[in-house]
């Protein structure tokens, strides 16, 4: 088994870092006072993605995107993700179903989204569906050979920032008939009801969407009436394993961060880290991120190599759930090696503190990621997690 990186692996991961290292960490400051990443300069930041070559780096070439592996963005991923305020965001991957649409919606709406020309935002959670997408009440009535979308979604990222929204909706109110509609925010009835505030400061806003009678056609479906659950399927694996990704780079940046530090701070004439108490947490950081960062690049070279969709549903959920617990533990911890220090928001370890938290919530709470595991296991058999590839 040979684990080494190859040279265009190891070039694309220092590449990412370099990119982070000078373009995103040196705005998250900005995040912070603003709110909210001025739009000057993030359309500055996108045209450096698009020079850099970190546009769409999940979408085939022949699309417009970068063309690479679910390795390979996992490398990238992983380095973005040490970034606070979601400023991983500017360097944009469109959602992964806009490649099920025909050549005129990929026209109209993927290849401008890889150029960074168009941003979509993809609603499907709603007041009473939040876990559970089938209780989805926003409605698609059919009339004549026209469509009448209705409705109120929430939590829609990016939905200040984006022109099109992917709206998740039921075909006449028939949970049979669950599909994806490509709706441009400017149509009439399309409203932004309220902006709230989360925890983490983001790049950009979750607002709650209502629609009115949006009216539709056949041209604005992405890909079948009834295929809306699948498509997102395709999306939380290629997420939930982006997330696993950034969750690994945070909980790296957090630890180095407390590391440096404690090899400086001088408490009761000793370094903090010569108290076992620091060093241990230091040691028990090390191994959760060494063993989180093996099990995504495990699951995303296999997910490279040998696509399975189901398997890789399976194993995604997996790699979002350790990862995503693992971060939350982790920097916790470094918080505590940096005292009150860490408590200070000029502090990256109290922004990525904040950021982590939602990675146990969105995309599938961890308690959702364990209900798919346990249904694997018992459909698949218990090895589908402890066995090895074969
Ligand atoms: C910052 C942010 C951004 C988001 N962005 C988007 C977006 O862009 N688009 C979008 O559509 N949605 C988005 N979401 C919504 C997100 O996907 C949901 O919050 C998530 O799916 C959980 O749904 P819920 O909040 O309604 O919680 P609920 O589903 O109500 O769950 C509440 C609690 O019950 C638990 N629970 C639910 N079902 C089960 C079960 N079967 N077994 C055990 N426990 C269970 C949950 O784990 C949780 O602890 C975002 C959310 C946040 C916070």
């Amino acid at each position: 088994m040979d684990l080494t990186l190859s040279k265009r692996e190891r070039d694309l991961q220092e590449r990412a870092a370099r990119f982070a290292r000078e373009h995103l960490f040196p705005n998250e400051m900005l995040v912070e006072e603003h709110n909210t990443l001025p739009s000057d300069i993030f359309s500055q930041l996108k045209r450096e993605v698009l020079a850099a070559g970190f546009n769409a780096i999940n979408h085939t070439s022949e699309h417009g995107g970068q063309g690479l592996s679910l390795f390979e963005q996992a490398l990238v991923n992983e380095q973005f993700g040490m970034a606070t305020g979601g400023i991983w965001g500017v360097a944009y991957q469109p959602a992964i179903p806009l490649k099920e649409g025909n050549a005129e919606q990929r026209r109209r709406y993927l290849e401008p989204c890889c150029r960074g020309e168009r941003t979509y935002c993809f609603a499907i959670s709603e007041a009473s569906a939040g876990s559970d997408p089938r209780q989805v009440k926003t409605t698609a009535v059919r009339r004549g050979n026209r469509y009448y979308l209705s409705g109120e979604k929430w939590f829609v990222t990016h939905g200040d920032i984006a022109d099109f929204i992917m709206v998740h909706a039921h075909v006449d109110g028939d949970p049979a008939k669950p599909t994806v509609f490509l709706v441009d925010k400017d149509r009439p009835g399309v409203h932004i009801k309220r902006v709230p505030k989360f925890m983490h400061t983001y790049i950009s806003e979750h607002p709650e969407f209502v629609f009115e009678e949006v009216e539709l056609g056949d041209e604005d479906i992405l890909g079948t009436i009834g295929g809306g659950l699948d498509l997102t399927k395709d999306w939380f694996v290629e997420t939930r394993l982006k997330i696993a990704a950034h969750c690994v780079g945070a909980a790296t940046r957090a630890t180095e961060i407390a590391n440096a530090y404690a090899a400086e701070r001088v408490q009761f004439g000793r370094l903090i880290r010569d108290f076992q108490a620091i060093e241990f947490m230091l040691a028990d950081m090390a191994v959760e991120i060494m063993s989180t960062k093996s099990l995504v690049y495990r699951v995303a070279w296999q997910a490279s190599q040998r696509p399975d969709r189901k398997l890789a549903h399976a194993h995604a959920s997996a790699v979002k759930l350790q990862a995503s617990e693992m971060a939350g533990r982790v920097i916790d911890k470094a918080l505590q090696i940096l005292g009150g220090r860490g408590y200070m928001r000029e502090n990256a370890v109290e922004r990525l503190y904040r950021d982590v938290r939602v990675d146990r919530i969105w995309e599938g709470s961890s308690e959702i990621q364990r209900v798919v595991i346990g249904s694997q296991i018992r459909k698949r058999g218990l090895a589908t997690y402890t066995g090895w590839v074969d």
